[in-house]
């Protein structure tokens, strides 16, 4: 039988380590926290290799006394607890006094920390629970924490760690987050030398809001009532949702918590104003009396427990909708053109009398405020007055392929076989175009030929053809079209890390960029097909799409990824209605295309039911 033992020190911060410390952006945290907490102004994070090589973070702070800091390293050693009543009432951010302990036990720290007054800056080293004091340097004012290698010792954890590139990006979550806490904090990140955002100091909630969400989403978000002192922040219209939940952020007193049942509280408030499964975009600052709640719960501190929950869930869910409300019974705030009521769907009584037409609106509709994509906010989709041409009508997000395109089940699926050869293809390319040919459903293409009848779906035989075409340009390079005037685009910080990794790969893909200053990327030339349209969106979809693809994908693979995207956004969707031209025009190309039966994704893009079919089902034959 083993006895019992007390475990070193250092195992037991080891230990403790698991807890706080998981990888480069929890380091980043507990670092930057620390700075804060030291009441710095401007905080300069710097990473090699994802945080997994070396992180530092370089603030002009109150620094360390040279006496203290050998203790810095130690564990539950702390400048911002005395009693067990202060640990009730914390106001830093940091209290645990395990952060530096922790660090120093999973990798190599090195500490160099300047007070005022003080002549240079004073050094202590750390490194598997041996402290020692370095020699001085000549720093600024402040205190410069640098963690190398990190997990060297701890190989199970350091597998943990995923590449570069994911690592990056988390820590750029994680310092958006405290960013977004303290906007008179200027902030800094960098990656192997390169800038990866940098926010300037002094700024207030809405100009760091919009440093960190972007320019266009700002323009989109409404401030939550000024005069409430709880819940104070800005939320998106519902017009603007995101896929995943990671758009809703939580602040409780300062600190960027993620409470399930805060967000809860935030998706609560939109309902019957947002389509149901997509999150809204909310920044949300509460303020509560400290003793209705406890931040020691979690290591990290990013789980929080509540007194009253059902209280604070009341409360958040309470000022979001009444900010929803107030939005919705000012038109002009949603940039409404045909004076349509609000579109909550419990629409109420006292929202009525329609608000006449002013200039200022329908401006708001004319330079694009709200793009193409509010289905629920126009139920009527326009084509924006766009070319004629099919490939140029904007795309409306209900008719992705495959989520929502028109069910098949009226044509029930075993009554129509998919032609089997290529050689059975009907119709002889000279008449194709003259084939009778009728739109269903403002989604299919019915064509008669001479030995059946074939169904098409329009949107796939379309991106089938632009594909093929496409991958022709592509491999004879003749994919891009130069602009005569450059587009320029903002990015916020996580689009800028997509873009910074995919660069070459858009190059390819016809889209050519250049960096320009700051987070701006200045878009020379558009894959062809994409002069008219709007280069910022392209740009975004583009980056998510190959954001998308496995990591380790050969580079073709992520090209074709990004051709069979661009064919999608051209494509004719499903529920437009097209001409006659324009049916034929997809009735000629799909003569014309090497493989038209499937799209480019693989699924069917036609049905075939020969005569004889049709007469034995009908029991003629
Ligand atoms: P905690 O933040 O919970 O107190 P840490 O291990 O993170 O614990 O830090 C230990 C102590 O080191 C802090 O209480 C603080 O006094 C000091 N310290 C750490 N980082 C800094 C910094 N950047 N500037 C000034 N003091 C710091
Ligand atoms: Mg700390």
């Amino acid at each position: 039988m083993q006895r019992i033992q007390q475990l070193s020190p250092h195992l037991v911060n080891q230990i403790a380590a698991g807890e706080v410390i998981e990888r480069p952006a929890s380091v980043v945290k507990e670092l930057v926290e620390n700075a804060i907490d030291a009441g710095a102004v401007e905080i300069q994070v710097d990473l090699e290799e994802g945080g997994k090589r070396s992180i530092r973070v370089i603030d002009d702070g109150f620094g360390i006394v040279p006496d203290d800091l050998t203790l810095a390293v130690a564990s539950h050693a702390t400048s911002k607890l005395r009693t067990e009543e202060d640990l009730h009432k914390v106001h830093t951010l940091g209290f645990r006094g395990e952060a530096l302990a922790s660090m120093a036990s999973v990798g190599e720290l090195d500490i160099v920390s300047r007070p005022a007054g003080q002549a240079a800056g004073e050094r202590v080293m750390a490194r598997e629970g041996k402290v020692e004091r370095g020699a001085p340097e000549m720093i600024p004012n402040g205190t410069r924490v640098t963690l190398r290698n990190l997990f060297y010792n701890v190989p199970a954890r350091k597998r943990f760690l995923r590449n570069d590139r994911a690592e990056l990006t988390r820590v750029s979550a994680a310092l958006q987050h405290i960013a977004l806490s303290a906007p008179e904090v200027g902030f800094t990140l960098t990656h192997g030398g390169r800038t990866v955002f940098r926010f300037a100091k002094g700024q207030d909630l809405h100009e760091r809001i919009q440093e960190v969400l972007g320019e266009e989403t700002m323009q989109q978000m409404i401030e939550l009532d000024p005069q409430h002192p709880q819940v104070r922040g800005w939320i998106g219209r519902p017009d603007l949702s995101k896929r995943n939940a990671q758009s809703i952020y939580t602040f409780l007193n300062g600190r960027f918590v993620r409470d399930r049942a805060l967000v809860q509280a935030v998706r609560e408030g939109y309902r019957g104003f947002q389509i149901p499964g997509r999150n809204p975009v909310a920044v949300i600052f509460l303020q509560l009396p400290v003793e209705e709640f406890d931040v020691n719960v979690h290591p990290a501190k990013l789980e929080v427990r509540f007194r009253e929950s059902s209280a604070v869930f009341s409360l958040v869910r309470g000022a979001v909708l009444a900010c929803l409300e107030r939005a919705a019974s000012v038109p002009d705030l949603l940039g409404r053109s045909d004076g349509r009521a609000p579109r909550s769907l419990d629409d109420a009584p006292h929202r009525s009398g329609s608000a006449p037409s002013t200039g200022r609106r329908s401006e708001a509709t004319a330079r694009g405020g709200f793009p193409g994509e509010r289905p629920w906010a126009f139920p009527t989709p326009v084509a924006g007055g766009r070319v004629a041409e099919p490939g140029s009508v904007r795309s409306r997000p209900s008719d992705s392929p495959g989520t929502a395109a028109p069910s098949r089940g009226a044509l029930a699926a075993d009554r129509i076989s998919a032609p089997r050869r290529q050689d059975d293809l009907p119709g002889g390319q000279q008449d194709a175009g003259e084939s009778p040919v009728f739109q269903v459903r403002n989604a299919y293409l019915v064509v008669e030929e001479p030995n059946g009848l074939t169904v098409i779906d329009q949107h796939a035989l379309h991106e089938k053809i632009l594909f093929e075409e496409l991958c022709m340009a592509f491999e004879r390079g003749t994919l891009r079209q130069p602009l005569l005037i450059p587009e320029a685009v903002h990015l916020t910080p996580e689009a800028w890390i997509q873009f910074c990794e995919h660069q070459s790969v858009l190059a390819d893909l016809g889209l050519v960029t250049e960096e320009f200053g700051q987070r701006t990327v200045l878009i020379r030339s558009v894959p062809m097909g994409f002069e008219q349209r709007d280069g910022s969106e392209l740009l975004h979809d583009l980056l998510n799409r190959l954001d998308g693809a496995p990591q380790g994908g050969a580079e073709l693979d992520l090209r074709l990824r990004g051709i069979e995207t661009l064919a999608c956004k051209r494509a004719v969707k499903a529920g437009q209605r097209l001409d006659v031209d324009q049916q034929r025009d997809l009735i000629r190309g799909r003569a014309q295309a090497f493989q038209p039966r499937n799209c480019p994704h693989g699924r069917p893009a036609e049905l075939f039911l020969s005569w004889e079919e049709l007469d034995r089902r009908f029991d003629r034959r």
